[in-house]
């Protein structure tokens, strides 16, 4: 696996891949990997001839007081992991690499942004829109894997993809969860003991929920004794706990022939966790 963390010597790398013939999958991230990410590698790995993994914690998608300074960050422990999953190339840049002195451009995508995670951190697709685009237009893929645990943001990614013509194939990776159901996040690291038993309350609700819903439940009713369940198992507040139609993100009260999503955030203690689950 080669490490590259300078755009010039990233080029060279991206042109050899394509000049034997080869496509290229990209995976993003921003490390602390687990096996979430690992399978979106494998994911990448049964696509295309070689894999890409970025690892950069994007400044311009945390707002002024999230966890910037916090995330976790383990290049070497990561790089490890991706070097025994045979991976090809780790992009790891520094911040000065991908917004140097005098950066000014910005990317706002309307739709699937509002709401939700878009509502809770104003500004966050933008900056994850921006980081994407100019992953994509680093590395070239011909493919990129994102994990449906990030659903609002794989359907804004779907979204800034469509508008802007962006020649980059987009595959969505189911949620990868622990054995007890909690899904896997790099932000798991900062729940307690206590809290990551409570935790579970989360992926409880929305299964809970989605039975309820599948066996034609009062869905407004279904929802308020899903967050109220969670606060009830200590989480400190519920973000939003939803139920969306699957390609628009808009929310939706009735049961319709559709494809549905269950959609949470909810803080315990100091972490903010999401989940979501399919209905059908
Ligand atoms: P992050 O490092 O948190 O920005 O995540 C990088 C990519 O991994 C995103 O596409 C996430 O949706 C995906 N991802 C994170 N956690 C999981 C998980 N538990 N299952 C599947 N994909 C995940």
């Amino acid at each position: 696996m080669q490490t590259i963390n300078r755009l010039i010597a990233l080029r060279a790398a991206t042109h050899a891949i394509k000049a034997a013939d080869k496509s290229l999958a990209l995976v993003p991230t921003m490390g602390a990997l687990h096996a979430g990410h690992l399978e979106l590698v494998k994911e990448a790995q049964r696509r295309a001839d070689a894999v890409a993994v970025s690892i950069f914690v994007n400044p311009t998608q945390f707002g002024p007081n999230e966890d910037l300074d916090a995330y976790p960050r383990m290049l070497e422990e990561d790089a490890a992991k991706l070097r025994a999953a045979g991976v090809d190339l780790l992009w790891a840049p520094p911040v000065s690499e991908v917004y140097p002195e005098g950066f000014a451009t910005s990317i706002h995508v309307a739709g699937p942004s509002s709401g939700y995670c878009g509502g809770a951190r104003p500004g966050h697709f933008d900056g994850v829109a921006l980081v994407v685009t100019k992953l994509f237009n680093q590395v070239q893929p011909d493919l990129a894997c994102f994990g449906e645990k990030d659903f609002q943001q794989l359907a804004v990614i779907r979204q800034f993809v469509r508008d802007l013509d962006i020649d980059v194939g987009i595959v969505g990776v189911p949620i990868v969860r622990d054995a007890d159901g909690l899904a896997l996040s790099s932000r798991n690291a900062y729940l307690s003991s206590a809290e990551r038993k409570a935790a579970l309350a989360l992926p409880q609700a929305l299964q809970k929920a989605r039975d309820a819903i599948r066996a034609g439940g009062d869905v407004a009713v279904i929802l308020a004794e899903a967050q109220k369940a969670i606060l009830a198992a200590g989480f400190a507040n519920v973000d939003y706990f939803t139920l969306a139609d699957a390609q628009t993100l808009a929310p939706v009260l009735v049961k319709g022939d559709r494809p549905l999503r269950l959609l949470a955030a909810a803080k315990i203690g100091k972490t903010r966790l999401i989940d979501n689950l399919a209905v059908e």
